[in-house]
């Protein structure tokens, strides 16, 4: 039988904190009970904020921790070309679209069809308006001139040709870590058109994450809750693109003394600040609860 896989994928755009550690720790501990490999994943498609002195320093730490894990790491940075040949698949099939709006563009149609309506716009889980649809339509000649006159443009996956082929119902397995499992109801509609392929990037997180896990035969992702509303995109990507669905745990947050989300942009203490004033990788384990 061959071993089940999981994997801790952090992204290099900041120092790990004790969030991470927890991620971290628990992935290595269900690998262990469970007889498993720990793969640590470098998730640096975001060219613009991921470092390599980042990316270093996310090694220190992890080893720190006490962690080890699979040699080579696989940096997605360097994987693009298997990124770009899953979402050929998807555009062979008619399953996305280019859209060539800006950020602000969108935000300025919500506005303006909010203050028609007078109701409220969709949200995407993450928060952001739905996409309004404004590139869906053009036709294939004017996509086509613009992308050939170099306009930039994302991919968006088009969700009513994807609902079409996949009506669903949809769902993911989760498991626990004490190994039971059960089916959860997926709604990847709620997405919306998502983003495939950023406009700056050749990838997005979504399409890089269910290619990786397939790609590294993961078969159990351990990641915070925070993600777990993606797994609903994820699931549907992964049938649109033929490949095995991983088993999933979406575990708690650790939260600061204000129970607030620990964030590298909220500049919550970081492990090598815990480090600095004397903490051992004996006290933060236990305090995550791995005091084994
Ligand atoms: N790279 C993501 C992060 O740092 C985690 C992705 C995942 O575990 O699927 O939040």
């Amino acid at each position: 039988m061959t071993k089940p896989v999981f994997r801790f994928a952090p992204s290099p755009n900041g120092r790990l904190h004790l969030g991470h550690a927890y991620s971290a720790l628990l992935n290595d501990a269900l690998a262990r009970r469970f007889g498993g490999r720990f793969l640590l994943r470098i998730e640096d498609i975001d060219i613009t904020r991921c470092r390599p002195e980042y990316e270093s320093a996310i090694l220190e730490d992890l080893a720190w921790l006490g962690l080890d894990w699979e040699k080579p790491v696989r940096r997605q940075s360097e994987h693009f070309s298997d990124y770009r040949s899953a979402f050929e698949r998807l555009k062979g099939r008619g399953l996305v679209y280019p859209c060539f709006c800006s950020r602000k563009h969108i935000a300025e149609r919500i506005e303006a069809i909010e203050a028609e309506s007078g109701e409220g716009w969709p949200r995407d889980p993450d928060g952001a308006p739905l996409y309004p649809g404004t590139c869906k339509n053009l036709s294939p000649d004017e996509a086509a001139r613009r992308i050939g006159s170099g306009e930039a443009h994302a991919w968006r996956l088009d969700s009513d040709a994807a609902r079409s082929r996949l009506p669903g119902p949809h769902g993911f397995t989760r498991f626990t870590p004490d190994g039971a499992t059960n089916t959860v109801e997926a709604d990847p509609w709620r997405w919306g058109d998502a983003v495939i392929v950023r406009k700056d990037v050749p990838t997005s997180y979504h399409l890089a994450v269910v290619v990786d896990d397939a790609l590294q035969g993961v078969t159990h992702v351990v990641r915070g809750q925070d993600l777990e509303a993606a797994t609903d995109l994820h699931v549907l990507l992964q049938k649109l693109l033929g490949l095995g669905a991983p088993l999933y745990h979406h575990h708690g947050l650790i939260l600061d003394s204000g129970g607030d989300k620990l964030a590298k942009s909220r500049k919550s203490e970081a492990l090598f600040e815990l480090r600095a004033r004397g903490g051992t990788a004996a006290e933060i384990r236990q305090r995550l609860g791995f005091a084994f």
